[in-house]
């Protein structure tokens, strides 16, 4: 082991900016992953899921409603006929044939405002349902609202922390990269994009640190031979190998 074997310090400084690269990922992921915003979506979806609820049910409380002002109204005339109907009768001297037919249709009305009172009886009764229903559906959207409110205050708490993490982190990752000589940049790049977030990785104990298969005799025998500012770059993984005391060379 010598001097010699060890990756140049531009090299060796890929190992800084990977560091700033995969916690930069990593926050991106946390953030996007935050279970907040599953919850969030979830509310949202059951939010609107009540709302719909809402708008059918005060449609039906409003049809409800028409209902029992048609059915009142309908009872009033047949009150008012019944009414005019008894005072005739109560006057008197109506002729026998008259006579009858006015009792008749007081039996009539009498029996139809029976039957629209129990119509009205049981809209009433389906209003006051709708009612109650709507109570509890204005209350369940009250509760997922204010749910949704928590969320988000929290969400954005954990928003701000990443964000300012990795302001701070992304100053630091490009003062390391304004560093670097721009051809091993761009190589580390390119290994980056296909190595799923990792372009450069340590060759420890002989070893690829980025695919974690040990090195052959022959690859061993070239990383050797290679300069301090040659780049090495595994067989395996393609990644660019940082050669260090701990490489096992
Ligand atoms: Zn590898």
């Amino acid at each position: 082991m010598t001097a010699d074997t060890l990756s140049s310090p531009a090299q060796l400084r890929l190992l800084d900016l990977q560091a700033a690269d995969t916690f930069l990922a990593q926050q991106a992921h946390r953030r996007s992953t935050l279970p907040e915003i599953a919850a969030i979506a979830e509310r949202d979806e059951r939010g609107a899921t009540v709302h719909n609820a809402i708008v059918d049910t005060e449609t039906r409380i409003s049809d409800i409603a028409g209902e029992q002002r048609r059915l009142e109204n309908e009872v009033e005339a047949v009150r008012t006929r019944a009414a005019r109907d008894e005072q005739r009768l109560q006057v008197g001297g109506l002729p026998a044939k008259d006579l009858t037919g006015l009792q008749h249709e007081i039996t009539t009305l009498a029996r139809r405002q029976s039957t629209l009172e129990d119509e009205l009886l049981e809209v009433m009764e389906q209003r006051e349902e709708a009612d109650t229903a709507l109570a509890q559906l204005v209350s369940q959207r009250h509760v997922l609202d204010s749910e949704r409110s928590e969320l988000a205050t929290s969400r954005d708490a954990v928003f701000a922390e990443i964000d300012a993490a990795a302001a701070e982190r992304s100053i630091e990752r490009d003062a390391i990269a304004a560093e670097l000589p721009e051809d091993l940049l761009a190589l580390y790049e390119r290994a980056r994009e296909h190595g799923g977030g990792v372009g450069a990785a340590v060759l420890r104990q002989r070893r690829c640190e980025g695919c974690r298969i040990e090195l052959s005799g022959s690859e061993l025998a070239s990383v050797r031979r290679a300069g301090p500012d040659e780049v090495v770059r595994c067989d395996n993984c393609r990644r660019v190998l940082v050669r260090t005391a701990e490489s096992g060379l």
